[in-house]
């Protein structure tokens, strides 16, 4: 069966003939693959950057934000049936079953030594069919067919949303009515900023996203789903205050550039929390007046936190809340999705960035 693979070594990618799974034992499922898509991480694979094939092959699939119909189920499966529609989870759990592995909190590893089908370790989902445990299947509802492969993105901003949660119990009283409407600014405005912006929304708050403007596409989405657009080549972090006065409770980084956010940090507010969820390519150092950041941290009460991958429950969460975001936003998830090419044009969306979200779509037709 085709699949795009990786091979480090030999610094090629190559669409390539993979042999299909294995008969499934009592707790797997085969799954038809119906679209994958392409990120940043992908795109760091593709320039041999990142990424690890699985134990003895010189090749990694790629892909692991994924989309799949369910083709066929051991004979032990329950939570799922032939025809579903599901998005598989991307992280397994490390080998030495450390603490939070054991406790099925792989997205918090302490020994780093942790599989990712697509990125490290274990081969992905661009190709026909995967084989997966039925317990890593999360189930989609068929109204979700062309938006679900926004899923997994969507699980960054998931469980970032949890460890908000968590910390601000801190204070209680933000859960009274009566306080002001919590404010977020989202750096970036590429597929997680947006759904990020849609969360805060979908919660309450007032939010700002703050890309370049000339990124057309972009600001009308922004003003479709009521968020405000700062344009960042208009606007340098120092004019935020004028832009967007008062305190901004969240700042949620989506964009990957260390410089932009560390100046915006600056800005963020009282109890405030500054959420790092990109992963900055490796540039030039950047000065920064570090104690007028520790200033700011400790006089004002503020946390940094950086998030990665998520738990199975934000699979859930997440796809929950792509139907939530079809009735609020309707249409608005669609947008989010640029291009879809076939899987043999898969050069093109891992070699460059056009537009929000490209996706492959290995079968453009959901099978009756
Ligand atoms: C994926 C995460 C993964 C991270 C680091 C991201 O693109 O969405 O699941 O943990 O890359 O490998």
């Amino acid at each position: 069966m085709k699949a795009v693979a990786v091979f480090p070594r030999h610094k090629k990618i190559e669409l390539i003939d993979h042999p299909q799974p294995d008969a499934l034992s009592d707790r797997q499922v085969k799954i038809r693959i119906l679209d994958i898509g392409v990120c940043g991480t992908d795109r760091e694979i593709a320039m041999y950057e990142y990424g690890v094939p699985p134990e003895g092959y010189d090749y990694l699939i790629l892909g692991h934000e994924s989309l799949g119909q369910v083709a066929e189920i051991g004979r032990a499966v329950t939570n799922v049936k032939v025809g579903d529609l599901v998005v598989p989870n991307v992280r397994r759990p490390c080998a030495a079953h450390c603490p939070a592995c054991a406790a099925g909190r792989q997205d918090f590893c302490y020994t780093g030594r942790y599989i990712e089908r697509g990125i490290l370790g274990a081969h992905g989902f661009l190709t026909e069919y995967i084989v997966e445990a039925a317990s890593n299947l999360n189930l989609v509802p068929a109204g979700l067919r062309d938006v679900a492969v926004l899923a997994e993105p969507l699980t960054v901003t998931e469980k970032a949303f949890d460890q908000i949660a968590a910390i601000q119990t801190r204070l209680p009283w933000l859960q009274k009515a009566n306080i002001r409407q919590p404010r977020a600014l989202v750096l970036g405005a590429g597929p997680v900023g947006l759904l990020a912006a849609m969360k805060f929304l979908s919660e309450g708050y007032r939010v700002w996203i703050y890309s370049r403007g000339s990124e057309k596409d972009k600001p009308p989405i922004a003003a479709a789903i009521g968020a405000h657009f700062v344009d960042a080549e208009q606007a340098p972090p120092a004019d935020l205050p004028h832009v967007l006065p008062g305190e901004i409770d969240i700042v949620y980084e989506a964009m990957g550039a260390a410089d932009v956010a560390f100046a915006i940090l600056a800005e963020l507010g009282r109890n405030g929390i500054f959420v790092f969820t990109g992963i900055p390519r490796r540039s030039h150092p950047v000065a920064i007046d570090t104690s007028a950041l520790l200033y700011n941290l400790v006089l004002k009460n503020q946390v940094i936190l950086g998030t990665v991958n998520a738990a199975p429950v934000h699979f859930q969460t997440a796809i929950a809340d792509l139907t939530r975001f079809e009735s609020k936003f309707p249409g608005v998830l669609k947008k989010l999705i640029s291009n879809r090419y076939p899987i043999e044009q898969f050069a093109e969306p891992l070699s460059h960035n056009a537009g929000i979200k490209n996706v492959i779509a290995v079968v453009a037709q959901v099978l009756g």
